[in-house]
């Protein structure tokens, strides 16, 4: 079912795991989230940014797919907008039916960043909508940024930064970064920041550029305190690598069949991050027992 994003971290925070957010940008990249998760018992948070829906992920077809499919799942979905950063795109996602918003004013001032997160958060929770917000700066990996340590969260800044807010998740900057690392290179995350942030906080703590970190990044970052992982590079990079692999056999292969075929690798792919983050087997009810989340 489509929820808030609300519920699904407060339950991760609660029980320790982490859930995955996964970029979409076409109705494959959607099937093979809702599959993964069905079959996993797993909750989880499609998501699509912006650029994304800008350049190729149409909302209007993408919604009513996402609400269909979200609600014949047996599973709590949420539907979150990635990196917004513009009023009208923050608008549009509201007024069309996405549950929950990211806000990222990380490349601005604090204070510009605490006063526009305070009234895009004001704006989702009258939606009844999550919201998500940046503090500290999670770059570019193709710029080094994730080495980057005046970018790091400050942990009394971001204290206040969520008093004020209210935000219902916080994305944090501990060492990763967006995009594809250079080869052989593993990011090095400040795990001690993220315990104090997780103590200071006591909230939902989110990854952002988890794709690229390395398992055993991944799995301690979840041991001390991170309950969302956006995942984007690593899922295209697998939908992608199946179909060159696909062409590489057989360059007169079937449209269809190429299609299916990165979509079942994608959600091979989704089912063992699931496994790895700790979200899988958390949610055991049918259809039937839906109206607990109503
Ligand atoms: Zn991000």
């Amino acid at each position: 079912m489509l929820v808030s994003m609300k519920g699904i971290l407060a339950d991760a925070d609660s029980n320790n795991y982490a859930v995955m957010a996964c970029n979409c940008c076409n109705m494959e990249n959607v099937e093979a989230v809702v599959a993964a998760a069905s079959s996993k018992r797993s909750a989880v948070i499609i998501n699509i940014s912006p650029r994304q829906f800008h350049l190729h992920a149409d909302l209007d077809a993408m919604i009513p797919m996402i609400v269909s499919l979200a609600s014949a799942a047996p599973v709590p979905i949420a539907l979150n907008l990635d990196h917004g950063k513009e009023y009208d795109d923050i608008a549009t996602a509201l007024k069309k039916g996405f549950t929950s918003i990211m806000f990222d004013g990380s490349a601005l001032t604090y204070e510009a960043n605490l006063a526009i997160t305070k009234q895009i958060s004001t704006m989702a929770h009258n939606q009844g909508c999550a919201c998500e917000g940046e503090l500290g700066h999670v770059g570019q990996a193709s710029a080094g940024d994730g080495e980057k340590v005046d970018y790091f969260t400050d942990v009394d800044m971001a204290v206040q930064f969520v008093k004020e807010t209210k935000v219902d998740a916080l994305a944090v900057a501990i060492g990763t970064a967006h995009g594809k690392y250079p080869a052989g290179f593993v990011p090095k995350l400040d795990f001690v920041r993220l315990k104090e942030l997780k103590s200071a906080l006591q909230m939902p703590l989110v990854l952002h550029g988890g794709s690229g970190s390395g398992e055993e990044n991944i799995r301690r970052a979840v041991e001390c305190g991170i309950n969302k992982i956006n995942v984007c590079t690593d899922v295209f990079a697998i939908g992608r690598d199946s179909v060159a692999h696909a062409l590489g056999e057989n360059p007169s292969v079937d449209w269809m069949n190429l299609m299916s075929g990165a979509q079942k690798d994608m959600q091979d792919y989704i089912e063992s991050y699931m496994d790895l983050i700790g979200s899988s087997g958390r949610y055991q009810y049918t259809l039937a027992d839906k109206q607990q989340f109503d």
